[in-house]
């Protein structure tokens, strides 16, 4: 970012924080959050505690979570990345994270978990997308956005048991053929969403890629619900 930029905006048009409606200095804010409130997210620290937690949910070796989804200023946060229509605060997101967290080796790419084109359209964006893309500049790691892609979509899952939700998952994603034959980029996979629940959606694109013999290394979310 350009400080010195920052500094003279600020100083016609004072930004204020998303939560709370503090004004917001030139520096010490993330994604329009003041420091006040992302210290009330819950952010993980990088390293084992946070990876067995993320570990109870999808067991991957390369793991990194943001903050908890709390009903507060962090539930506020991943609304306005959802339905906000500010792309440009998810891809904030992902700078500070990959600022966080060590990028992942060994050559892989980042997959954002895909939403279905209708939903795509109606929001504009896909949130999990514009978070990859902030990761992927901040480590300098490929975003491979094409293959993945979302099949079904998927509201009637919300009323169905665990396990009725696990299998109709399982039929929700898949990889796109590209002009006939399917892509054999064979790289290691590191998953990317915005919110982990069950692990569910993770679990169902992992095995999307291991059924094509692709490995899936691990995964990136933003928020612990
Ligand atoms: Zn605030």
């Amino acid at each position: 970012m350009n400080v010195f930029l920052d500094v003279i905006l600020e100083s016609i048009v004072p930004r204020t924080c998303m939560s709370c409606g503090r004004e917001l200095r030139y520096e010490g804010h993330i994604a329009g959050a003041c420091t006040i409130c992302v210290t009330g997210w819950g952010v993980f620290e990088p390293g084992e505690t946070t990876k067995t937690l993320f570990n109870e949910r999808f067991y991957g070796a390369w793991c990194a979570l943001g903050f908890r989804l709390g009903n507060g200023a962090s539930r506020a946060m991943i609304h306005k990345c959802k339905y906000g229509g500010e792309p440009g605060r998810v891809v904030e997101l992902g700078r500070w994270m990959a600022s966080r967290w060590p990028a992942p080796t060994g050559g892989a790419v980042l997959v954002p978990i895909p939403v279905h084109w209708r939903r795509k359209l109606q929001r504009g964006y896909n949130q999990a997308e514009r978070f990859a893309v902030g990761l992927g500049e901040v480590w300098a790691v490929e975003v491979d956005g094409g293959g993945l892609v979302r099949l079904a979509h998927g509201e009637s899952l919300t009323g169905a048991s665990r396990e009725g939700r696990e299998e109709a998952l399982k039929k929700t994603y898949g990889i796109r053929a590209l002009d006939g034959c399917e892509e054999q980029d064979m790289r290691p996979v590191v998953l990317v969403d915005d919110v982990l629940t069950t692990g569910a959606t993770l679990r169902a694109c992992r095995e999307v890629y291991e059924k094509r013999g692709r490995e899936v290394v691990g995964a990136v979310v933003l928020a612990l619900a």
